[in-house]
């Protein structure tokens, strides 16, 4: 039988300082010795890239793309090479990669690039022969040869297209929380740790904010059914596995309850309802790269005009008021109103597929509370709904008692 192999992540936190780098280290020899073949990927010392990043904005505030790449992408370097150095002392026979050296090739969009292919010949070699590759994340090499980084949390990327690309059995995303909760542990104290979630369900809960993983690394995990396990660096327990809904054999109708203060809802009031206005407001916020997220259209009594209502990122709300008040003579609306006080509470399930009334008993639990919703979306695994973000709290927490999330 071929050795397992695992690919071990280890993010800003669990490589803070000279000591925690020795603590990472210590745990991936364990695994070597257990007779694992490992590849290890490390983030930047927690708070290094953001330095980084400062310091590019004051030099440049318009910084060119592909320096500011080169400055950020050098914290990993500086772990990589300590990491290697930690294994060594603990007589592993371990050697650093910095993206360029692999190659880990993305595409040229510096500062968010994409990985589109990782060789893995040398890695596996090595490996092979008994050496542990400590890799650098977040970084990769442009098709013009120039360094790139991945975006902002882009290690986990990184180690789940290892792990991809080198078959792995698992990836290991060490992380200073102990796995993937029912809801934020922060606004419900019972929130629960989950044994097991799915990639669709993870990635839900990723893209609402619940930050453990980089969103594009549980999409890649899902795509190339990567089993990943995100647990904490300071405790030695398992933490939660996300994996395709085949291996969980109990899947409960909802696994989680998430939120995301980071909308803004806009309502266009009386604007003349004709074929085309949808495209009409929509279409220029999507030139302008603003991302809509839910929509409700309510249409006058005599059909004549139609309220447009929508979210959109927090930090976007400005500019959409902005390009909306300038389109104002051709949309005809009366009036533009945005509210920045709104969140956005969701209940997450694969369960939901084959169970009906999980969004009824969402409304009723809002609704016994006096809380009212605004806007209501709805996916095959999920429902959300907009609320005021002063019933953030209440909502959360009684959503998370009434679908029985409840530690006991
Ligand atoms: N160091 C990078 C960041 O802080 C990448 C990562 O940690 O995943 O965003
Ligand atoms: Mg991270």
């Amino acid at each position: 039988m071929a050795p397992s192999r695992l690919v071990m992540k280890f993010g800003g936190t669990s490589v803070a300082d000279v000591a925690r780098i020795g603590a990472a280290a210590t745990r991936v020899k364990r695994e070597v010795d257990a007779g694992k073949q490992v590849a290890v990927v490390v983030s930047a010392m927690a708070g290094a890239t953001n330095r980084l990043v400062e310091w590019t904005s004051a030099v440049s505030p318009l910084h060119d793309a592909r320096e500011y790449d080169v400055v950020v992408a050098s914290g990993e370097q500086v772990t990589a090479g300590l990491m290697a150095l930690a294994l060594q002392a603990l007589g592993v026979n371990a050697r650093s990669w910095l993206g360029w050296q692999i190659p880990i090739r993305t595409d040229d969009v510096h500062g968010k690039a994409r990985i589109v292919a990782i060789d893995t010949d040398l890695l596996g070699e090595r490996m092979a022969q008994g050496q542990v590759p400590v890799v650098a994340g977040f970084q990769g090499q442009g098709s013009d040869n120039r360094i790139t980084t991945l975006g902002r949390g882009g290690s986990d990327t990184s180690a789940v297209a290892l792990a991809a690309a080198l078959h792995a059995d698992r990836c290991d995303i060490f992380t200073d929380v102990d796995g993937v909760y029912t809801s934020d542990p922060r606004v419900v104290a019972k929130a629960r740790k989950l044994d097991k979630i799915t990639y669709e369900e993870m990635l839900e809960m990723a893209s609402l904010g619940a930050k453990v993983l980089q969103t594009r690394s549980v999409e890649m995990a899902m795509k190339h059914r990567v089993r990943l396990q995100v647990l904490s660096s300071f405790e030695d327990k398992p933490g939660t596995l996300v994996v395709g809904e085949d291996e969980i054999v109990e899947q409960e109708m909802v696994s989680g309850i998430a939120y995301n203060r980071d909308e803004a809802k806009i309502t266009l009031t009386r604007v003349p309802d004709r074929p085309g206005v949808a495209a009409a407001i929509f279409g220029p916020l999507a030139d302008a790269s603003i991302n809509v997220d839910m929509i409700v259209q309510n249409v006058s009594e005599d059909g004549s005009t139609t309220d447009m209502t929508f979210t959109v990122a927090k930090s976007d709300l400005a500019r959409s008021v902005r390009l909306l008040e300038d389109l104002r003579a051709t949309l005809g609306y009366r009036a533009l109103v945005p509210d920045p006080n709104v969140v956005k509470v969701s209940v997450i399930g694969v369960g939901m597929r084959s169970h009906a009334g999980v969004a009824q008993r969402m409304f009723s639990a809002l609704a016994e509370k006096g809380i009212n919703i605004q806007v209501i979306s709805t996916s095959e695994i999920k429902v959300s709904v907009l609320i005021a973000e002063e019933y953030t709290e209440l909502a959360v927490r009684s959503l998370h008692t009434v679908y029985g999330l409840d530690a006991d």
